[in-house]
């Protein structure tokens, strides 16, 4: 399916394609904030997560259909059942259904029919493979590449719009590195141990597949020698994504016409009016240094050998909607990167299709059975006591001078928010969505968004639109839009409690609200101004300074180890690790206004033992209470630009005297840093 560019949204949690989630029943309770998760025999001080998070730990296993487990994938998990309830009556229901649910209930519904769908076995894919075997030469081959974009199943490189780094209020077309099955560049050119197990993964899996579409086992194995000279190829002229943190390294806006000649073996012109973009004359190539080089693989390898590489795309992405050995050999390729014991039950599949395909209709209903007006109206109120802060923080820098402190201010107040839900949700009714046709429902559904995506270029900004679904568990800050984005799905406990104290609350969502805001200022977001265009409004001074703090950053997460030997890589986590550490400093200073200027003394009040300081810490670290298999503790350090949950609890606190002063620490102690790190 094609994939929602990520590339100028932040997270707060590491999204990831191959995430599951497990099952009860639909009247399960949100997981809530409780002190039953508190591990006494720990000492706060030596580690907090330990304390906070050490009874839950021994008290949690990860489900066997999943990856890792935590309040991100519980909530999912939870949501899920929720649109279960929502599809299962639009799957079932009559005539007289209104068209929304006749959409989002067939797509269910066609993805639930499991004997029809393996009664069809691989000919539902079978037009787009005759397709690329029929192809003559090597300039039908890119003009096929675009049709198969347009459906989701396209590879080698990614076509989309984007916000123009120096404008923008205005979308233009943007080529980009792409083409891998593995998860990242480094899987491919990396020579240790690990790596070459998973490229072994990958010649199986191919194998496999291929086998299953008709090859020989002798020329299966050849297709996925094949398969893998081409991706390292590409590996190999692809940007790391350290690099890619960096918007400079990005940003290569040049005339059309500059754009094909770079990389005349993709023939361009012909691909972009394949693909049905308006007649640009400006484009961003993200890496022209990938389109130079991959220009000379076109030329080096033979037509054979691309058709076999624009049919893996074919066959991989198809793979978990066709018959069931697609899907065990899918599924068992996934395995080796996340650990996950179980495939997860298909209606869960089915639900997580029809995000990804129609959230937005989707999400409607979700959000009419879940959210209230009175959650948005509380969130409103954080959201401005976390800006007054941020504010007051900013003036209060004695690093920053007063030049640059008020560019900050300026680019603070601008900062918008969107909260639960979209105003307008968009609208699918031109998709032809059929009670027994999945693939060809996919397709549409797909070549729907492409269209979408690529009828925005050359148009003014769509300041409206969201860059998740409502029941999305997660948050984000966007630069170009330079606003900060909470969906319905995570506007709940533990996040977000109407039952609980401020303190908490402060502490949960109040942090999450911090962290999104203090993405506007960190190594990325700063090199953005208040209209989200990428311009320098920092002195040079202010900006040595900056990078110094940061540096302080980079360096502590560096040491931290995730997984065997495997360290963070602070480079790469910096952005996330910066926004944590600011977002916490910050939603306490708003919970300490809050008391201070509380005269019935009730925000100021121990409860269970606690003080509200305490509590604070103890809610935000209940959000990052977190079990993860190996393998995918492992994938998610060489992709994720988030730390491992026990890092953005301790990462945290041993930075701040607040937490010491909280429970009491002495210097020397593990939570108290001698090199403490401040940003923001
Ligand atoms: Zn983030």
């Amino acid at each position: 399916m094609r994939v929602f560019r990520l590339l100028l949204i932040f997270l707060l949690f590491g999204a990831s394609s191959v995430v599951a989630q497990m099952s009860a029943s639909s009247a399960k309770p949100a997981p809530g904030f409780s002190l039953d998760t508190i591990d006494k025999s720990v000492d706060p001080c030596v580690d907090f997560y330990q304390y906070a998070c050490g009874n839950w730990i021994k008290q949690t296993e990860i489900p066997a259909d999943q990856a890792m487990w935590n309040s991100f994938t519980e909530l999912r998990d939870r949501n899920l059942d929720i649109e279960r309830d929502i599809l299962e009556k639009d799957a079932a229901a009559s005539a007289s259904r209104d068209p929304i649910d006749q959409k989002i209930g067939d797509l269910y519904g066609s993805c639930m029919d499991e004997k029809a769908v393996e009664a069809k076995g691989i000919t539902p894919v079978k037009p787009e493979l005759e397709a690329v075997a029929a192809v003559g030469d090597k300039s039908d081959l890119m003009r096929q590449l675009a049709r198969l974009d347009m459906i989701g199943d396209g590879s080698l490189f990614n076509f989309y719009s984007t916000p123009d780094l120096h404008n923008a209020a205005q979308v233009i077309a943007d080529i980009d590195q792409g083409g891998l099955t593995l998860p990242d560049r480094d899987y491919y050119i990396k020579d240790d141990q690990k790596m070459k197990e998973m490229r072994q993964h990958l010649v199986e899996y191919v194998t496999q597949l291929f086998t299953l579409a008709g090859q020989s086992p002798q020329q299966a194995g050849d297709s996925a020698q094949t398969v893998l000279r081409i991706e390292t190829a590409l590996a190999n002229a692809s940007m790391d994504r350290t690099a890619r943190r960096d918007p400079k390294n990005r940003d290569h806006k040049m005339t059309r016409d500059e754009a094909v000649a770079l990389a005349p073996n993709f023939h361009l012109n012909q691909y972009f009016v394949d693909e049905g973009a308006p007649n640009f004359t400006e484009i961003n190539v993200t890496n022209p240094e990938f389109f130079k080089q991959v220009n000379g693989v076109l030329e080096s390898e033979t037509l054979d050998a691309l058709k076999i590489y624009v049919s893996w795309h074919v066959l991989n992405t198809a793979a978990p909607w066709l018959s069931q050995s697609f899907v065990d050999a899918n599924f068992k390729f996934q395995q080796a990167l996340t650990g996950q014991k179980e495939i997860q039950a298909r209606w869960k599949r089915c639900v997580t299709l029809v995000d990804h395909e129609l959230g937005e209709a989707l999400g409607e209903r979700y959000v009419d059975v879940t959210f209230g007006a009175e959650g948005k109206q509380r969130m409103l109120k954080m959201v401005a006591a976390l800006e007054a802060s941020l504010s007051s923080d900013v003036q209060g820098l004695s690093w920053m001078s007063d030049e640059t402190k008020k560019q900050a201010k300026a680019k603070l107040e601008a900062i918008g928010n969107k909260i639960g839900y979209p105003d307008k949700y968009r609208d699918y009714s031109s998709i032809v969505i059929k009670p027994d046709d999945l693939m060809g429902n996919i397709d549409r559904a797909n070549t729907f968004e492409s269209k979408r995506e690529i009828a925005k270029i050359d148009k003014p900004l769509d300041r409206k639109e969201w860059g998740m679904t409502p029941p999305t568990v997660n948050a984000y800050y966007s630069p170009p839009y330079n606003e900060i984005v909470f969906p319905a799905g995570i506007l709940q406990p533990p996040f977000f409690d109407k039952k609980m104290d401020d303190a908490v609350n402060f502490g949960g969502i109040g942090v999450v609200i911090g962290h999104e805001l203090t993405h506007g200022f960190d190594d990325q977001g700063r090199k953005f101004d208040a209209q989200g265009n990428l311009h320098d409004w920092w002195t040079a001074e202010d900006g040595r300074e900056f990078e110094s703090r940061v540096s302080c950053v980079a360096n502590e997460y560096s040491n931290f180890v995730a997984v065997d030997d495997l360290h963070v890589n602070g480079r790469l986590t910096l952005g996330e690790n910066t926004a944590d550490n600011g977002g916490a400093r910050i939603a306490l200073m708003a919970l300490e206004r809050m008391i201070a200027e509380d005269k019935s003394g009730k925000e100021g009040r121990n409860i269970d033992g606690y003080t509200p300081e305490q509590r604070f810490f103890l809610g935000f670290a209940r959000v990052w209470c977190e079990k993860r298999r190996p393998e995918v503790s492992r994938t998610r350090v060489l992709t994720d630009p988030h730390s491992p949950g026990k890092f953005r609890i301790d990462g945290v606190v041993q930075n701040m005297p607040e937490f010491e002063k909280a429970w009491g620490c002495k210097a020397g102690q593990p939570m108290v840093s001698e090199n403490a790190c401040h940003v923001w």
